[in-house]
């Protein structure tokens, strides 16, 4: 047998020829790298995840006060008590009747809900003021907060579906971002998305994947702003409702921390949190450590942990995503997989860990989050 057809039985079909082509979604490189593999099942310090999804609101804004719960908290609490995870918060307990369904479902103590804006009623003449009462309401409910998807600025329009898209810094919202303020709670405001989705779905997208299994995902053409844009006019909004504390999140631009860092310098009243962004932050550690260094008194723990779904494996919630959260903040592991999934499903790369001392970390799990939610 000469060699070449040793090879070729070998391989049944798993061997390629040389020269052969391997479609991109088939290579699953190993690495080779002899490392240290850390195991972190629970949290140094008690955590609040500032960031989950346990239910969604009224996401196709058609004004419906109705849950559509993604989990019961008898689902959730085994995964928080393993993972020492004291406080989940739920951003999505949408308005109205379904906040008050939220704060029944998920009762304070091990959880607290957010309250999102009536959407479908923004082009509405009194819509300033209702939604200003709307927040008041929601607190009195028990809302603990205020979330701002990123339908504000890329997917709410004039009317509603229809139309030019409503700005983020659109001057009918400041009652709302006052009110907030006036009640000393936060707003979680969701703006913008990777660079990389603002851009063509092409081979020089460091995304290429994640975005051709998602068309629905990119923002790149049509009318949409820019990154810039995006990130302007929710600067704009900061600036104007300095005594309100708006929690940025996905590190409001994880991309580029030289540039988030010049808007917190400027904007006290800013903070992040750093959820589905771990890929980010990791792979680009130095720098992330000293954004952690500078930064760590409005820095918050969250991973947008959503209970159901495969769409996004890094925000599936399970013990193996908070570990890997965990190995991430506490370890100096290098070159892991920033989720749990065969193929690193955001982009092909790996992170390393950043290390943090327990002063740090005792804030970014628990302290600055119980600050920001005055528990
Ligand atoms: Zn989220």
């Amino acid at each position: 047998m000469t060699r070449r057809a040793t090879f070729a039985a070998l391989g049944a079909g798993a061997l390629l020829r040389a020269q052969e082509k391997l479609p991109l979604q088939e290579y699953q490189p190993k690495s080779m790298l002899n490392l240290p593999e850390a195991k972190v099942p629970r949290a140094r310090f008690p955590v609040i995840d500032i960031h989950a999804h346990l239910s969604w609101g009224d996401s196709k804004m058609s004004g419906a006060e109705t849950l559509q719960p993604l989990a019961t908290a008898g689902e959730l609490l085994p995964v928080m008590d393993r993972k020492n995870i004291r406080t989940l918060v739920n951003l999505t307990g949408g308005y109205g009747k379904a906040l008050e369904e939220a704060v029944r479902l998920f009762p304070p103590g091990r959880f607290l809900n957010f309250v999102e804006p009536c959407w479908a009623r923004a082009a509405a003449p009194d819509y300033p003021r209702f939604q200003s009462d709307q927040i008041e309401r929601a607190h009195r409910a028990g809302a603990r907060g205020v979330k701002v998807l990123k339908t504000l600025g890329l997917y709410l329009r004039e009317n509603t579906t229809t139309g030019p898209l409503v700005k983020i810094d659109d001057p009918r919202f400041d009652p709302m971002w006052e009110a907030a303020g006036a009640l000393r709670i936060p707003v979680a405001i969701h703006s913008s998305d990777p660079r990389a989705f603002f851009l063509a779905t092409d081979r020089f997208n460091e995304r290429f994947e994640e975005l051709n299994a998602h068309p629905d995902w990119s923002f790149h053409g049509r009318d949409f702003p820019s990154n810039e844009q995006l990130q302007q006019a929710r600067l704009r909004v900061i600036a104007r409702h300095p005594r309100t504390r708006f929690l940025c999140l996905h590190v409001a631009d994880s991309e580029d921390l030289a540039q988030v860092s010049t808007w917190m310098d400027k904007h006290p009243n800013m903070w992040v949190e750093i959820g589905a962004r771990i890929g980010e932050l990791g792979r680009q550690p130095r720098a992330a450590r000293r954004f952690f260094d500078r930064y760590q008194d409005r820095i918050c723990f969250g991973t947008d942990a959503v209970p159901k779904g495969t769409e996004t494996p890094q925000q599936i919630f399970c013990d193996e995503l908070y570990e890997i959260y965990y190995r991430f903040l506490e370890t100096e592991d290098e070159y892991f997989d920033y989720a749990p999934w065969p193929v690193p499903p955001q982009g092909r790369w790996r992170i390393y860990g950043l290390g943090l001392p327990e002063s740090l970390l005792k804030k970014v799990y628990h302290d600055n989050a119980a600050r920001l939610l005055g528990l």
